[in-house]
């Protein structure tokens, strides 16, 4: 088995960590409250498996029932649980041959077939590619690590040719711009949008991933949750989650800084001769140009700055940069300009 590789957390000095798409703000400070309180004395009790008082307030947030919505220990979890309830021997796997790495390594791990559809020379995904497949298709929209957002009438095309079968909608970066297809789920049956608190919600730490789908695949996520761990979602994590809903003002202002700087840094990488694509996530994927990916993101290294570098063949010129405060980004500036004079 091949695992899936994180991205890396050195503790040999102080970096700018721009390489795994951490929101750069802190949990809101009812989130810290909620957390700090009475619950912390009832971590002897075990938490309520059904989710209850965090899954209504998924549903109000998102206007859906509590039977559409499915909870769990970060996203990764979800898509976990989601390729061994919707996919086996006979039902295969499709997505786009450059995506989050970890679609590759859940088939593996269950002996699923798969297949890789190879994305444009613009790193763009085409959705007749995806039609009549016969298999469980799963997209990340906006994809990672290129950042390339599909519309939503795009997104249905895909749900329309493959009635059959099961699409996944990974939409761990949705907040920062794309288009959410969550409306699609009250007219798809076979549509599961599968959605994050660590990006734009500052929760990477508390791990906690949420989807939502017509009732019949949410009940079979809960089979297999009721069948590996039914306490998915620790006491704590579970009140600083309704907290994070209960904020939703806040979060909106960090996203739309996020949204902000992420189109200035863009702007000033150009300047420089980077050519990235048209992000709508919370980082850009950006060729430097002068140098190769694998030597800018060393030579940022050597200057307190990580960026996310891939090996794959298509995209080693390419780097993945999380999108930090202005200030953070600042650095990343600044220290492009230092390796660009050297080279
Ligand atoms: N989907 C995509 C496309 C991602 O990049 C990530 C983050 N690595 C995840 C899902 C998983 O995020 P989490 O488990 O923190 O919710």
């Amino acid at each position: 088995m091949v695992p899936y590789t994180p991205g890396e957390q050195p503790r040999d000095m102080e970096y700018v960590k721009l390489n795994t798409n951490e929101s750069p703000f802190p949990p809101s400070k009812k989130v810290i409250e909620a957390v700090n309180s009475l619950e912390v004395e009832k971590l002897n009790l075990y938490p309520d498996p059904t989710c209850k008082a965090l899954i209504s307030k998924l549903a109000e947030t998102y206007g859906v029932g509590e039977e559409n919505v499915f909870v769990s220990n970060g996203s990764d979890d979800i898509l976990n649980f989601s390729f061994m309830a919707f996919c086996d021997k006979d039902k295969g796997a499709i997505f786009p041959e450059i995506s989050y790495g970890f679609y590759e390594v859940y088939a593996d791990l269950y002996g699923i077939d798969y297949k890789k559809v190879p994305l444009t020379k613009d790193f763009a995904i085409t959705p007749s590619d995806y039609f009549e497949s016969g298999k469980t298709v799963v997209i990340a929209n906006p994809n990672a690590p290129t950042g390339l957002a599909l519309t939503l009438a795009e997104i249905e095309s895909i749900l329309k040719a493959n009635q059959n079968d099961v699409v996944i909608i990974d939409e761990a970066y949705v907040d920062f711009g794309a288009q959410s297809a969550v409306s699609l789920t009250q007219k798809y049956n076979n549509l599961i949008v599968v959605m994050t608190f660590s990006k734009s919600r500052s929760l990477a730490g508390g791990r906690l991933g949420f989807a939502i789908a017509h009732k019949d695949l949410i009940s079979d996520l809960n089979t297999i949750k009721y069948s590996t761990n039914p306490y998915n979602i620790n006491r704590l994590t579970m009140v600083a989650g309704i907290a994070s809903l209960e904020d939703a003002d806040y979060y909106k202002n960090c996203n739309k800084n996020t949204m902000e700087v992420r189109e200035y840094t863009k702007t000033e990488l150009e300047k420089r001769g980077f050519s990235l694509t048209n992000s709508k996530a919370n980082f850009l994927f950006a060729k430097c140009g002068k140098i190769g990916g694998e030597q800018y993101y060393s030579a940022l290294k050597s200057k307190g700055v990580l960026v996310r570098h891939f090996k794959n063949e298509k995209i080693k010129d390419y780097v993945r940069i999380t999108i930090g405060t202005k200030e953070q980004m600042d650095v990343l500036l600044k220290k492009t300009d230092e390796i660009l004079n050297e080279v």
